[in-house]
């Protein structure tokens, strides 16, 4: 499954964000698997579209999809250096596909601030720096290598990881996380082993209190324009109101939002930013037995789509039979969209769009 890690200094509201995401949508979807890591939650995507099919095919069991949440405790300042749980810390990182950054933008005398204040900033240089430096490591163990094997070899492989190497070490001397640096397309799969924690996506989770959720403040004002020159984004929530609104049953849970203004809970905002994040989309298998949610990331084929299904479904690939949810909600039933010519049969080379709904054939 993808997964996401959740990094943060001590007190700025990890387990409370993580307990209130791992609650709501693991009791929903009911997964037995949720509990084998106490770090680990599986939470499901909250999609409209999936309760809209289940209206019109009415099928016996409905399976959303889901992405999994890593609570990566233990990050403090000299944490690259062996601080805190250190090592053990960066190798939990090191497997995620994507970071989500959580930021205490709250004032609370209450609540001990490890720094002594709130300055959200100041914080994120501490774990980006700490990140950085964990990278910086890895990358000048392998530049060594590489160099002394670029020295003897002509191999061009080997010539290009150099290189990457080199470009790497070069911008996080500087302070540039790995992400930023701009790798051929030669040499980025050279690199990709190396796992680096600054090469992730990273999305930024602003902790207010309630009074600041729709507004925002000073601190959520500073974190919003540093994502903005990093290219990243921010979710603002709060997560104090989140753990107590993932204790409600959903129908309290509804009263309790619109009592607040909100469509939605800040939970399923920062699921989907992170959704967004990953670069992924969902597709539909939909049949009377099981309608089904399904992610991909964005430019995968239809065999690959059905690989996540069962490997045997992409090996066996022939066609896959797809129309687009769009077209059932435009046109009421699969009957009319087939009347109106609209369900395809796609082949091998078919791009799989966010939305569709698809039948797999395939050989076994
Ligand atoms: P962690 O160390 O980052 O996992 O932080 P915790 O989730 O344990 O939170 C640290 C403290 O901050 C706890 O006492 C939480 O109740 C409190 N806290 C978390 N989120 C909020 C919030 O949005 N507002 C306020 N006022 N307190 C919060």
């Amino acid at each position: 499954a993808l997964n996401v890690g959740i990094v943060g200094l001590p007190n700025v509201g990890k387990s409370t964000i993580f307990s209130a995401l791992t609650a709501i949508e693991a009791v929903a979807a009911n997964y037995p698997f949720c509990t084998i890591d106490p770090n680990v939650g599986i939470v499901t995507v909250p999609d409209t579209r999936l309760n809209r099919i289940v209206e019109l095919v009415k099928p016996k069991s409905i399976v959303p999809t889901t992405i999994e949440f890593v609570d990566i405790a233990g990050l403090v300042a000299g944490a690259s250096k062996g601080e805190g749980l250190g090592n053990q810390f960066l190798a939990n990182i090191r497997s995620t596909d994507a970071t989500l950054h959580i930021v205490r933008c709250f004032e609370d005398p209450e609540v001990i601030h490890v720094a002594g204040k709130v300055d959200p900033l100041a914080d994120i240089d501490v774990i980006n720096t700490e990140l950085l430096l964990a990278d910086l490591d890895t990358v000048e163990r392998r530049y060594e290598k590489a160099q002394k094997l670029a020295r003897t070899s002509q191999d061009s492989k080997i010539k290009n990881e150099f290189s990457a190497l080199g470009k790497l070490r070069e911008a996080m001397n500087a302070g540039q996380p790995a992400r930023a640096v701009e790798l051929t397309e030669e040499e980025k799969p050279l690199v990709r082993d190396l796992f680096l924690i600054t090469m992730k996506p990273t999305l930024y989770v602003a902790n207010v209190d309630e009074a600041s959720l729709a507004e925002g403040n000073e601190h959520t004002r500073a974190v919003e324009a540093r994502a903005a020159s990093e290219g990243s984004d921010v979710v603002r929530i709060c997560g104090s109101m989140e753990a107590e609104i993932s204790q409600l049953d959903p129908e309290e849970r509804n009263e309790f939002l619109a009592s607040m203004g909100m469509e939605e809970p800040g939970l399923d905002r920062l699921i989907h930013a992170a959704y967004r994040l990953l670069g992924l989309i969902t597709y539909f298998t939909a049949g009377v037995q099981e309608v089904r949610a399904w992610t991909i990331r964005k430019g995968t084929k239809a065999p690959g789509a059905a690989g996540v299904i069962h490997s045997d479904f992409e090996r066996g690939f022939i066609r896959a039979d797809a129309y687009n949810c769009e077209d059932l909600f435009r046109l009421g039933s699969e009957q009319a969209v087939k009347e109106k010519g609209l369900l395809r049969s796609e082949g091998k080379e078919y791009i799989v769009k966010d939305g569709d709904i698809l039948f797999f054939k395939f050989n076994v």
